[in-house]
């Protein structure tokens, strides 16, 4: 697929999962995908066309036609949408509500796992980063990594993140959407988050976003060392 080491980063929302998954691929020199800004982009042309993301039919003739891309940037992708540079619009709160249904739906997923083999390919070593990248995108990746925290601990860290964006500090509802984002994405039929069945498991509940780095290091090296 590569000629460099390809690692698969999974697990729900909040668990340190991006801004570990860039440590990493600094660490590693390696380019850095964020899946998830995907479903984002997609989510926000859904939105502007006005249409419901619960209408799982007009989601995917607008999954087909929509004119997105994805340019590498080393201190994070950048997404456009028929050439509109929308990286910071789709982390907002509107998209963020509205991304799981929209994931949801099978054109979606067609068009952007398709999309994301074609940029995990080329030189070099690779972080990817999503639900269903260990599952279904890259099957063959060498290193698969699943993170998980407590809906607690994964809100919090939200929550925190929120106001220190001047954001109102609001656990409980951030809580709630932790755990509704978790329902949503686990029980669809489509690619719901799980871990592979060979993927390493690391709760981060209790790690430093460092610590945790650091271990995934040690994981890339063994099993590069394995592959060797
Ligand atoms: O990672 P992030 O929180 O930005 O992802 C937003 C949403 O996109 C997730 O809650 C999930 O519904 C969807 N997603 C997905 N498959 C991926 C990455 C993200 O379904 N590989």
């Amino acid at each position: 697929m590569t000629g460099g080491i390809v690692v698969a980063i999974d697990g729900p929302a909040g668990t340190g999962k991006s801004s570990v998954s860039k440590g990493l691929a600094s660490a590693l020199g390696a380019r850095y995908l964020d899946t998830g800004g995907m479903y984002r982009t997609v989510t926000l042309a859904v939105l502007r066309d006005g249409i419901d993301p619960g209408d799982a039919d007009a989601v995917a003739r607008v999954a087909e036609t929509v004119q997105m891309s994805v340019d590498y940037h080393p201190d994070g992708d950048r997404y456009f949408l028929a050439g509109e540079d929308v990286s910071a619009e789709i982390r907002g709160d509107q998209v963020t509500g509205a991304v799981s249904a929209v994931s949801s739906v099978g054109a979606v997923r067609t068009r952007l796992v398709a999309l994301q083999r074609e940029m995990a390919k080329g030189p070099g070593n690779v972080v990817v980063e999503g639900r269903d990248i260990g599952t279904v995108v890259l099957p063959d990746a060498p290193v698969k990594i699943f993170l998980t925290a407590s809906a607690e601990t994964r809100a919090r860290r939200r929550n925190d993140q929120n106001v220190a964006a001047g954001l109102p500090d609001d656990y409980d509802g951030v809580l709630a959407d932790v755990r509704r984002r978790d329902h949503l994405d686990s029980t669809r039929t489509l690619s719901p988050l799980r871990p592979a069945s060979d993927a390493v498991t690391v709760d981060t509940s209790d790690m430093t976003e460092a610590q945790v780095i650091d271990h995934l290091l040690e994981v890339v090296r063994q099993r590069s060392e394995a592959m060797r």
